[in-house]
């Protein structure tokens, strides 16, 4: 991942105004929760095709579930990231967690 495109922000921030409202959460953060909740699912996948026993077979799915961790984790912190950056969710205190 380049720093170009972490840095680059195609969307314009809205106008601070100062009437109270809704932020509508943009169509990238939408994509990060669906690669975050994608993400979950090929983890919980992974570790139910874990097998009881070990060997062979125990490794391939270990190292799967491994990756499939990974990609969660950096698909959660690419949401928190965005959230942070981009602020267009009023979800304020997420990052803190
Ligand atoms: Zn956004």
């Amino acid at each position: 991942m380049s720093l170009s495109t972490m840095t680059a922000n195609p969307i314009p921030l809205p106008s601070r105004r100062s009437q109270k409202q809704q932020k509508m959460p943009c169509a990238e953060w939408r994509g990060f929760v669906e690669m975050y909740r994608l993400a979950a699912k090929n983890f919980s996948d992974a570790l139910e095709a874990l097998p009881c026993t070990p060997g062979a077979e125990f490794n391939q799915v270990w190292q799967r579930a491994e990756r499939a961790r990974k990609s969660l984790d950096e698909a959660r912190t690419a949401l928190l990231w965005h959230e942070h950056d981009h602020d267009c969710t009023n979800r304020g205190e997420a990052f803190e967690a």
